[in-house]
């Protein structure tokens, strides 16, 4: 492949101003580096999605275009979240790239395994993914609920690489691949291994975020795990059917033993057993039918199919700069 290699970076944004001018200057650093060694095409692109932002990203992502035409970015018409963003760069650079490579603006992803992630496409992985090598630089909470998060996916039977993120090289086939999953609910972690293909995994050590705050709070880490486990796995519906069983049976035996009672004329002693059996059943059931709710309310959200973003505009300039002009704007 080697120069003739098309890659595209594609960086999703949400409220990044902060980090944004390093970040473009060690990726333009890097891409360049690439570019000189060969091992990516001068037609290589980074492409940042600015996923709804309400600070001026946008504004630095259009300057950046301006001034080079290494940048290229995506700017969605509202915030759709992180998965979203980062599956419409994805789709985007798809229409142009060979291979593509998705990491986070913070540079959390170390961005010097972007050439072993080169050497596995070169030995033939469509599919490169990137696994912490240790989560020292995370808080001892972040690794317990992450780690946490990883080993209770893959209990409840989702494939999913232990502590990979969405740190990945995808090559034009896969891109592809992944085109066809038309889910609405998206956990790209979970929809990537399911596309198959030749893969290899590359350990990094993940760095502390070097500006701004996380955009992930621990409420939407939550949602997030949650969404990852109910868009993949039936389990949890399994799990319930058996719970119900055992608690059916169960009542059966109590039954018996309230009717029993009354045989030998106790009745009014069993009140309060009966009445906490009663208030014990109402939960069960509520909590059954509300996690029977959320499997209907997605299958009613992918039957609606609607899209999962919409493209507000796509810039990247071919001349950028090449004239003072364009340098000052
Ligand atoms: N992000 C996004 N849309 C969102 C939330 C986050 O595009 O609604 C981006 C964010 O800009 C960053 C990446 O997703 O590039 C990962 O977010 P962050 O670094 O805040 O998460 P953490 O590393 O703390 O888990
Ligand atoms: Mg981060």
């Amino acid at each position: 492949m080697g120069k003739d290699r098309k890659l595209y970076l594609v960086v999703p944004c949400y409220n990044e101003q902060e980090v944004l001018p390093e970040t473009s200057r060690r990726l333009r650093e890097k891409m360049t580096a690439l570019m000189e060694q060969k091992r990516i095409s001068e037609e290589s692109r980074v492409l940042f999605v600015d996923d709804g932002s309400k600070d001026n990203t946008w504004g630095l992502i259009y300057s950046l275009c301006l001034s080079s035409p290494l940048f290229a970015g995506l700017k969605l018409s509202r915030n759709r979240g992180h998965q979203n963003a980062l599956l419409a760069g994805l789709m985007e650079a798809g229409k142009r790239a060979d291979c593509v490579i998705s990491l986070d603006a913070d540079l959390q992803d170390d961005v010097d395994a972007i050439d072993r992630f080169l050497d596995e496409n070169d030995k033939g992985a469509d599919v490169v993914y990137g696994v912490r090598s240790s989560r020292k630089k995370d808080s001892a909470f972040k690794r317990l609920t992450a780690e946490g998060f990883y080993r209770f996916m893959q209990a409840m039977g989702v494939d999913i690489v232990f502590n990979h993120a969405d740190y990945r090289l995808l090559s034009r086939r896969a891109l592809d691949a992944l085109a066809q999953y038309k889910e609405v609910n998206l956990f790209l972690r979970g929809i990537v291994p399911l596309i198959g293909f030749q893969s290899a995994t590359v350990a990094y050590e993940r760095q502390e975020r070097f500006a701004g705050k996380s955009k992930y709070p621990l409420r939407k880490m939550l949602a997030f795990a949650f969404d990852g486990i109910t868009s993949f796995s039936v389990k949890p519906i399994r799990l319930i059917c058996t719970l119900g069983f055992c608690i059916f049976a169960v009542s059966l035996l109590v039954l018996i033993y309230l009717l029993l009672l009354k045989l030998f004329g106790q009745t009014v002693t069993g009140w309060t057993s009966l009445i906490a059996t009663v208030c014990l059943f109402g939960g069960l059931q509520m909590l059954c039918l509300g996690i029977l709710g959320e499997y209907v309310g997605k299958t009613y959200q992918e039957v609606k199919a609607r899209p999962r973003y919409i493209v507000d505009q796509y810039v990247q300039f071919p001349d950028a700069g090449a004239s003072e002009k364009a340098d000052n704007i």
